[in-house]
């Protein structure tokens, strides 16, 4: 905050407020702020009748003062008290609007940052404890993924099959189930494919992108294609391309490497084979906290990988109409070289029609 000349710094529910303190505050509509400022001890304001929480989850030595907010006290006058009239705040991105225009209009700050231009250098450089977490969320989203074959029966919809996953999401150890896509035949080819009433077929190639978050608030995300049956020779030609895609990005993750280099290591071998069009999004997204976070891999993005960084490399190919195929494994970079958390095979599942 010194550096930049920010008086403080105002996080309300979300990630960045549970990174700073390891409370899991309810997004509402009463106040839950936390007041960082630059030359004065933090704070915290909480709804009275959420204190007692705040208490249970906010470590001692964290040395933060709550303020409780009644249902009838004036957070004005409270905001006032602690951060002063016209003062240079840094905001939670993800606060509500109501609270920005109310900093803006009944506070009087005069200048707002991002909190992200100074959390985000910080979440995106995992420490030993939270490389732990993605590598046990890892292992447990590979656990349900080594399940999905037994439930890709033909005659089932992709919602019923869908709906076994999220059970088994939660069975692995995810306190949530975040998204399951499974996106049989045509479908694969749509990248965020909702889970409908299209009925699995032999000769399907189905894509099952999955995600949960543990219960220390780490999220998984992982990607697998399958077949049901034998699969023809357009997906098995495209599958091979794919899998060197993404063996080829995975070998370039290393520290140093420009985010928009490894995009390019997956998309050259793709254009290569003639796929280039098929391949529609960047290569991937940082994960952590949030299942989608910086730094992003995709063209532009000249930022160099370092040590502890933590993200997905998911090349697809999608063919309009026909039929797509994904994968996607969590990787840490480390000093030497880079690890996948996700281990589960990465080839062409084919399922017993
Ligand atoms: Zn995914
Ligand atoms: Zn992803």
């Amino acid at each position: 905050l010194a550096e930049r000349d920010i008086d403080a710094m105002l996080l309300t529910p979300g990630s960045d407020l549970f990174y700073l303190t390891g409370y899991h505050a309810l997004p509402a509509e009463r106040l839950t702020c936390l007041v960082l400022r630059k030359d004065d001890e933090p704070r915290l304001i909480v709804p009275a009748l959420e204190r007692d929480v705040a208490e249970d989850s906010i470590p001692s030595d964290l040395g933060i003062e709550l303020d409780d907010l009644g249902e009838t006290g004036d957070a004005t006058a409270l905001m006032l008290s602690l951060i002063g009239p016209a003062a240079r705040v840094a905001i939670d991105n993800q606060m509500w609007a109501e609270r920005v225009l109310w900093l803006q209009n009944a506070v009087g700050v005069s200048a707002c940052h991002l909190a992200s231009e100074l959390l985000s250098p910080m979440r995106q450089i995992k420490d030993a404890y939270e490389q732990g977490e993605l590598r046990a969320a890892g292992a447990a989203i590979d656990r349900v993924h080594e399940q999905v074959p037994r439930q890709l029966v033909g005659g089932r919809t992709e919602a019923e099959v869908a709906s076994s996953i999220a059970t088994a999401i939660v069975d692995a150890g995810h306190a949530t189930c975040d998204f399951v896509i499974v996106g049989a035949g045509e479908n694969g080819a749509k990248n965020h494919h909702q889970p409908g009433s299209r009925v699995l077929r032999e000769g399907d190639a189905v894509v099952v992108d999955i995600g949960g978050t543990l219960p220390t608030g780490y999220a998984s995300d992982c990607t697998r294609t399958y077949v049901l049956g034998q699969p023809g020779s357009e997906l098995l030609e495209m599958y091979a391309v794919l899998e060197h895609a993404q063996a080829t990005a995975r070998a370039a993750a290393r520290v140093g490497v420009a985010c928009e280099a490894v995009d390019a290591a997956a998309r050259d071998v793709i254009s290569a084979a003639g796929f280039g069009e098929y391949f529609n999004h960047r290569l991937g997204h940082g994960i952590g906290l949030d299942t989608h976070e910086p730094p992003y891999l995709v063209e532009g993005n000249r930022t160099e990988l370092a040590s502890g960084m933590a993200f997905s490399i998911e090349p697809g190919i999608y063919l309009p109409g026909r039929a797509g195929a994904r994968i996607e494994d969590i990787m840490i970079v480390g000093e030497d070289s880079s690890e996948s958390v996700n281990n589960v095979t990465r080839s062409l599942v084919s399922v017993d029609c």
